[in-house]
């Protein structure tokens, strides 16, 4: 395995700060956790028109010549000042999966003006009946001439207010086997025939329930085969999983052994002075470092030509499950003042928001239960736990 790719970020790191001491507005952080929304169309916006979106991509779908390493630091940065880019991870995994199975002509149409930042993409695969079995989706598209005709809902369409396209998981045929009917169509979300409301969620996250009535979708912008839906859903799930990138810099446990260092104990003397403390942030440091290591293995196998599905569903699997270890010993070591919001709480309220936010990252993305069973299936070689559908 190699870790160079890591290495050469470091090189970049000055001027990733000094590209977001420019750009990037502190206020942003503040509207995100008000909004809930994950995306900000302004910086959006920039990334595209400054080439840092397209940065690694083929030149004749819109790469552009930005070091993809430098971009990488960029968005570190940009993470590590808090701020989400919920829109263009979506968008991202969209775009692969278009590289990967679509006709030249949705690949033109959609894929460079996404890397200009002009196209935001979202997942429509949730439905109110069929999370974790994505694959009985009901939502229904009938081809009508050079188009597809398509009604239903979609649950948790994240990000579905401020997006251009939704990525629709859609039943093209009723007489087959769930995993065979299906067909991924890309549609405008300014059609007159979608609706979309908010659904709040705990973790502070807005999420949304959108609704198509006759909504009509060109089949040029088919994605796949007519059918062939679930072959593009295991690309897709595959970026969804494996792809995500960590923030830069210091990390919660990184932040709160530093704030330990002075913050007094019962007795008056720094919390990190106590040896059950510095035990505990060591074995949550562990967890972090396992989390990183992971995913640099994801990236490893992704940037070799390789699909890393498994490897990604591992990292999910351990991130998100160490994410709530995390948010249980923090909140034993802050006590109250792990639950005080904002400037009120520790670290600028750090911890309360993780405390929200882990229950949730759990389940999107795929739950720790189907995590478990594709890892026991496909890496171990253990038995199918449920029937085939
Ligand atoms: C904040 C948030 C944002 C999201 N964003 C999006 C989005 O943008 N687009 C989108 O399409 N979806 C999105 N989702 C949906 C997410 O992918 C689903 O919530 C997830 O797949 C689980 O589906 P479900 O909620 O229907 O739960 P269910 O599938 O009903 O699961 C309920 C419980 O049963 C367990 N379970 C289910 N199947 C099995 C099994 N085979 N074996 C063992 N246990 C099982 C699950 O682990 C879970 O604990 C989002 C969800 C959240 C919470």
């Amino acid at each position: 395995m190699d870790f160079t790719e890591h290495d050469s970020l470091a090189e970049f790191r000055k001027a990733a700060t000094a590209w977001a001491d420019e750009h990037v507005d502190p206020a942003w952080v503040d509207l995100e956790h008000t909004t809930g929304t994950h995306h900000n169309p302004e910086l959006h916006a920039l990334l595209g028109a400054q080439g840092l979106l397209g940065a690694g991509w083929p030149a004749q779908y819109g790469g552009t010549d930005v070091d993809p390493a430098y971009a990488l630091a960029v968005f570190q940065e940009i993470g590590a000042r808090g701020l989400r880019m919920d829109g263009w991870v979506t968008t991202e995994m969209v775009a692969r999966t278009i590289l990967h199975v679509a006709t030249e002509e949705a690949k033109q149409e959609i894929v460079p003006a996404a890397l200009r930042g002009e196209v935001v993409i979202v997942l429509g695969y949730t439905e109110p009946g069929s999370g974790s079995d994505v694959a009985a989706a009901k939502m229904r598209a009938v081809r009508d001439g050079d188009e597809w005709v398509v009604n239903g809902s979609k649950m948790f369409t994240s990000t579905a207010h401020m997006a251009t396209h939704v990525f629709l998981l859609t039943r093209t045929n009723t007489e087959v086997s769930k995993h065979k009917g299906l067909t991924l169509l890309l549609a405008r979300l300014d059609d007159p025939g979608v609706e979309v409301q908010p659904v709040h969620t705990l973790g502070g996250q807005r999420t949304n329930a959108t609704f198509y009535s006759d909504v009509r979708v060109p089949d040029t912008l088919r994605i796949g085969d007519v059918d062939g839906g679930w072959g593009v859903m295991r690309v897709a799930l595959v970026h969804e999983r494996g792809t995500a990138t960590a923030p830069g810099g210091p990390t919660l446990v990184e932040q709160v052994a530093a704030w330990a260092r002075s913050a007094p104990g019962a007795d008056g003397a720094p919390l990190l002075d106590d040896p059950t403390v510095a035990e505990q942030l060591a074995r949550l440091a562990i967890d972090e470092e396992v989390g990183r290591l992971l995913g640099l293995k994801v990236r490893w196998v992704a940037s070799t030509g390789g699909m890393p599905g498994i490897e990604g569903s591992m990292q999910k699997l351990h991130s998100s499950e160490a994410e709530q270890r995390r948010v249980d010993v923090l909140t034993d070591l802050l006590g109250e003042q792990a639950l005080l919001a904002g400037d009120a709480g520790p670290l600028h309220g750090a911890v309360e928001w993780a405390l929200r936010k882990a229950p949730v990252s759990t389940i999107y993305g795929g739950s720790s239960e189907v995590m478990r069973e594709i890892v026991a299936e496909r890496r171990l070689g253990l038995p199918r736990s449920r029937p085939i559908g």
